[in-house]
């Protein structure tokens, strides 16, 4: 999988710990931050297909992703049922 978007990732300019927070303030602090990177889609795809389970990536809470993933999965369910 292409990582080249990492080194173009908003976080770079910040303290690393702010994507690992540890509370729901956190979180928004640090989405904040992916708001404004140009490959937070990248970094959320990276983070979901890795099945990366700690930190923000791509504006995503860990619950976030977890959502997402299920979703996805009863997405390709429904589609390969039909
Ligand atoms: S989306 Fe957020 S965590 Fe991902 S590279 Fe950008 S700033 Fe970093």
């Amino acid at each position: 999988m292409d990582t080249t978007w990492m080194s173009q990732g908003k976080c770079r300019e910040v303290d690393p710990e702010l994507f690992f927070p540890s509370d729901g303030v956190g979180v928004i602090r640090a989405r904040k931050i992916c708001a404004k990177c140009t490959v937070s889609g990248q970094c959320l795809e990276y983070a979901l297909a890795n099945q990366i389970e700690h930190g923000v990536w791509g504006g995503c809470s860990e619950r976030e992703r977890r959502r997402l993933l299920r979703s996805r999965r009863g997405a390709s369910l429904s589609v390969s049922s039909v």
